[in-house]
């Protein structure tokens, strides 16, 4: 303790304890309030020369305390009139039993803790009951047993009507502003929440083969210009060397790299593994291939050349590790629109109306298909899909512009020094959201080391 600090409450704690035991006269309670306070005093000298626990004052300070509330009880043994209250020029009238019910419930408290000490000691003495427990259960129920003498002889109907009052006066305050918050947002929400239910209802009425017309047509069109790549789930993935894209499950990795590690030896989590098929990213990434995985919240990546893939096995993690299950995912073409220099929005070159506006072929047939089409596009293209708009912080994106949820990210490549190049983003794909708040991934090569990738993890 600061030697200023202990100073000052020294000298509080024993001008208090004088003070007390002065004005304390021939009345107990006044003596223990004012033992209470030389206890204080006596813990602190303790705590600065003696350096021993302080438990053991605490203790003793409970046991103050228990012998008040006792002696209070044991004084008022006769009275019939605890729970009316006489204030000063009012005529006495009933009060309520719940401070007494409360002096019940501390004395209960403090007194385990003066028999107990600590709560290992505590759950210890019911398994090998001992003296300690016997005394323990013999006070507990002698307290027990006078205060409910007491509450029954000093309750009259009119101190029960008044104390259900109070409680229902409480617990209705309570229970209304809470249930008021809950209403209020129950209310705003309501439509929007009624407009999800419908467009989801929506959805599922759509046949899997209109959805992968619609998902064709937009991948073809895309496919005729500038284009960029969303990953979307999908039972019939036919990626180069077939269905490597992919969320969980077992990654493949060449066979002389090691599975990543954590600071602490526990082995990483295998996030996604995604082919950079994507027309803007150049000649360097086409062909290759980025394992990710998350170790001590930041990105571990492998990049690896499509053909070492034949040199590649299926690796599951170290020991009984936890493992994703498994997503395949289905790479769709879309287009990339570059973004206006003078644009303030920061467009990233990826948005439902430049998408329609670019196709009115596909515009037309999915209009005639689904009630707003921006949301059957954000369903259809997002990885999480309970969004109504396409957003590239619900998508899995490569080789568009970078969206971000935060400051531009510096990323240099640890061989030339030169700024990498921005290759995917990706929101949280773990079972359990555990890349913080919103949290989007982005990742970053060196064209001339496609080797060396570098990513950042972003939150909210
Ligand atoms: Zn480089």
């Amino acid at each position: 303790m600061n030697s200023f600090i202990f100073g000052a409450a020294f000298i509080t704690a024993l001008v208090l304890s004088a003070a007390l035991t002065r004005d304390a006269g021939a009345d107990p309670v006044r003596i223990m309030v004012a033992g209470l306070f030389w206890t204080a005093t006596v813990a602190l000298v303790w705590h600065q020369w003696v350096k021993r626990s302080l438990l053991y004052f605490a203790r003793f300070g409970a046991f103050l305390g228990t012998a008040i509330l006792v002696f209070i009880v044991y004084k008022s043994l006769s009275r019939e009139d605890m729970f009316i209250v006489c204030s000063p020029g009012c005529p006495p009238r009933p009060g309520t039993f719940w401070p007494f019910l409360f002096q019940w419930a501390i004395c209960l408290g403090l007194a385990s803790f003066v028999i107990w000490g600590t709560w290992e000691r505590f759950a210890a003495g019911w398994e090998k009951p001992s003296l300690r427990t016997f005394t323990w259960s013999v006070f507990i129920a002698a307290w027990t047993a006078a205060c409910g003498y007491l509450l029954v002889r000093n309750t009259s109907l009119a101190v029960l009507k008044q104390s259900g009052k109070s409680f229902i006066i409480l617990v209705g305050s309570i229970v209304g502003v809470i249930g008021g918050l809950f209403l209020i947002v129950y209310l705003l929400t309501l439509p929007s929440r009624r407009r999800a239910k419908r467009e989801t209802e929506e959805f599922e009425r759509l046949d899997a083969e209109t959805k992968r017309a619609v998902v064709n047509q937009i991948d073809t069109l895309a496919r005729r210009g500038n284009w960029q790549l969303v990953y979307q789930r999908s039972e019939n993935a036919d990626q180069f060397a077939n269905g490597v894209a992919r969320i969980g499950g077992q990654p493949l990795l060449p066979t002389g790299v090691e599975w990543p590690k954590s600071q602490d030896g526990k082995p990483g989590l295998f996030l996604l593994q995604i082919p950079l098929t994507a027309q803007r990213l150049g000649e360097s990434w086409r062909d290759r291939l980025l394992s990710i995985f998350l170790v001590d919240y930041a990105l571990w990546i492998v990049s690896q050349h499509r053909d070492d893939l034949a040199l590649s096995i299926e690796r599951a993690p170290p020991g009984e590790e936890y493992t994703q299950k498994l997503v395949r995912l289905q790479g769709i073409a879309v287009p990339f629109k570059e973004p206006a220099i003078d644009d303030e929005d920061g467009n990233t070159g990826f948005d439902t109306k430049s998408l329609l506006e670019l196709n009115p072929a596909l515009k037309e047939r999915i209009t005639a298909l689904f009630s707003r089409p921006k949301v059957l596009l954000a369903r259809l293209l997002n990885y999480r899909s309970n969004t109504s708009e396409v957003s590239t912080e619900d998508a899995i994106l490569v080789g568009g512009n970078p969206s971000l949820i935060q400051g531009e990210h510096d990323a240099k490549c640890p061989t030339c020094n030169e700024p990498m190049r921005f290759l995917l983003q990706f929101c949280d794909v773990t079972e359990e959201e555990i890349m913080g708040d919103s949290g989007v991934a982005y990742v970053y090569g060196c064209d001339r080391h496609p080797d060396q990738c570098f990513g950042f993890v972003d939150f909210y």
